[in-house]
């Protein structure tokens, strides 16, 4: 057995898997629109047996990426030195470019890395990484634009009645902000809908002009909508910054974000009122929890993007966390696909205080259909 310097177990294996499934119905936000979501899984497993699992939801070439760029520096690594392994895999793909493909990656592998060492410590991951929290706010996230008005209204009011979470956010933008009207009609109807103690959020996904956004927001005024999120691209931070000036509603970005640099320059242009940043694409637990120290440097808070399990623990970790997306479409497929899925009744799920890792138990066999 490959024993490493720390005296743990030696990673001995990488494997990468590849799975699509289709959304129940089509789907689409202001700038996209999908008819199903694919997962990469990446498992690492130790001389001893013992496997951590990551995941992201990017292109199937992340595996292949996986495969060819980075199981060569994974295999024979120490468990315990995650941030080395890290750092090695970010110089090796160098050439090939971290923002993207290669960055989703990355994520996938660092998550798993993070899982392997608290299973092998025994330890749930919070507790490794050092808990501020038990448990971790959630928001109810999807309301497509391609939803007709009573599969919106279904949706939010299963968030919202039967889960009991008090924030909601829905899609605008609707066709590259070309469907004003609508876009208008589905705030009014979700706010008349869930009422006034429930947080309206809308995400636009970059659909809008800077002042096509003021606008929107000006024309929904009485709707107190408190989060916008991507109101114009988040390439134009000026623009961010311009629409955030000019309306109450918090404005927040951060999702396409692959590196320490980017959100940086996001922070320091003033650009968000919340800094948005996905592990499964940013560098794994390992850079989010540095990206949360950039957003602390700026006296922001920092919410997780999508795949609500992938973040649990290390937001159960962060001291400057807002909440977490409980994502539709991911929690669909990570309450389908893993033993250990977590509940968010109330607005928050707690991760658990006992089962070590991140809790999680892939279902292969099930899952085996999707592959
Ligand atoms: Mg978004």
């Amino acid at each position: 057995m490959g024993t490493a310097p720390s005296g743990a177990p030696a990673v001995e294996s990488v494997r990468a898997t590849v799975y699509n499934v289709p959304t129940e119905l089509p789907e689409a936000d202001g700038t996209l629109a999908w008819s199903s979501t694919t997962m990469v899984l990446v498992q690492v497993t130790a001389a001893d047996g013992t496997t951590g699992t990551g995941w992201t939801y990017g292109a199937p070439a992340c595996a292949r990426i996986v495969e060819d760029a980075l199981a060569g520096i994974v295999r024979g690594s120490d468990p315990m030195n995650v941030p080395g392994t890290f750092d090695a895999m970010v110089k090796a793909v160098r050439n090939m470019g971290r923002p993207g493909v290669a960055g989703y990656a990355i994520s996938a592998v660092d998550v798993a890395l993070w899982d392997l060492k608290a299973r092998l410590l025994g330890l749930p991951l919070h507790r490794l990484l050092g808990a501020v929290r038990e448990t971790v706010p959630v928001y109810g996230s999807g309301g497509f634009t391609t939803y007709d008005e009573n599969q919106l209204v279904d949706q939010v009011l299963n968030w919202v009645e039967h889960q009991d979470i008090p924030r909601v956010k829905i899609k605008i933008g609707e066709s590259w902000g070309t469907n004003l009207q609508r876009d208008l009609a589905r705030i009014r109807l979700v706010r008349n809908r869930i009422g006034t103690d429930v947080e309206l959020y809308v995400d636009a996904n970059g659909a809008y002009t800077r002042k096509q956004a003021i606008r929107v927001m000006l024309l929904a005024t009485s709707e107190d909508v408190r989060w916008f999120e991507e109101p114009v691209s988040s390439d134009d931070l000026i623009g961010l910054r311009d629409v955030r000036d000019s309306i109450p509603a918090d404005v927040t970005a951060g999702e396409y974000g692959y590196d320490l640099a980017y959100f940086e320059r996001m922070c320091a242009a003033g650009a968000v009122d919340c800094l948005q940043a996905d592990a499964s694409r940013c560098g794994g637990i390992t850079e989010w929890q540095r990206v949360a120290a950039v957003a602390a440097a700026h006296n922001l808070e920092i919410s997780g993007h999508c795949s609500p399990h992938l973040h649990a623990h290390v937001a159960a970790a962060t001291p400057n966390l807002r909440h977490l997306e409980w994502f539709h479409d991911h929690v669909r497929i990570e309450s389908r696909f893993f033993d250990g899925a977590l509940d968010p009744t109330g607005g928050s799920i707690t991760p658990s205080a006992e089962a070590p890792g991140h809790g999680l138990t892939p279902r292969l066999s099930e899952m085996e259909a999707y592959r």
